[in-house]
């Protein structure tokens, strides 16, 4: 990681050598610590002086708990493949509370909900899996990604679980093509350059069906939920 908080989670975004330089050698001993822009935990500095010129200077994550599950990982902690090129451009916290709000308005939820039910085909995306996905992310702030559209969520979500085809007893989940070398902004920046697409997880090979990869824009959102009048209001309590 590039860049964290200096001293505290609202403290200003530095680099590993500006960090030493403020915080000196004996940063540790003195109580300031620099903090992920994510998951808001203390990191590591990494490589700052080093006698290898190849190092370079980097935060790092503390070890994640052996029995985490993988997808619980902070997107910036750069070694979960499943998360790689996912990290948005930051986090808009004051924003985040109202996107979260509209987001889980009775309407909006719904065809969230439709959406991905029906990307990942009924019966096979459990209301307590749904559930999970809005969890993880509340505790990612998906909601406070600077600058996320409302109509960009679902995409997101379908990232953040693993599936099974119940019919046909194999595990999937999701992935986006999308400009190499871009992050998760490219989904609302680049729109027609991307396209959501499931992977058998077993070899991450392309699903082949008529609708996948699928396209992503706020109409092709719409035209995949359908209509979502069968949703009653509240359903997920
Ligand atoms: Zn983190």
């Amino acid at each position: 990681m590039k860049k964290a908080h200096y001293g505290s989670i609202n403290g200003p975004m530095v680099e590993p050598k500006e960090f030493f330089d403020k915080a000196t050698p004996e940063h540790r001993k003195r109580g300031i610590f620099p903090y992920c822009d994510s998951c808001r935990e203390v990191v590591h500095l990494y490589g700052v002086h080093t006698p290898n010129p190849n190092t370079t200077p980097r935060f790092d994550h503390a070890d994640i708990a052996p029995d985490a599950d993988p997808l619980d990982d902070c997107i910036l902690a750069n070694r979960n493949q499943r998360y790689r090129g996912l990290e948005p451009d930051g986090w808009d916290d004051s924003r985040g509370a109202v996107m979260r709000k509209r987001f889980f308005e009775d309407d909006n939820l719904a065809q969230a909900y439709a959406f991905c039910l029906n990307l990942c085909r009924h019966g096979n995306l459990p209301k307590v899996k749904f559930l999970s996905m809005l969890n993880r992310a509340d505790r990612k702030r998906v909601w406070a990604y600077v600058d996320i559209p409302l109509w960009s969520i679902p995409y997101v979500l379908l990232t953040l679980e693993n599936f099974t085809d119940k019919k046909k007893g194999y595990e999937f989940h999701f992935s986006f093509i999308k400009p190499v070398g871009s992050n998760i902004a490219a989904l609302w920046q680049n729109p027609e350059e991307c396209k959501i697409v499931k992977l058998f997880s077993s070899n991450s090979k392309v699903v082949e069906t008529s609708d996948n990869p699928y396209p992503v824009s706020e109409k092709a959102i719409l035209d995949k939920a359908g209509d979502t009048s069968w949703i009653r209001p509240g359903f997920l309590q």
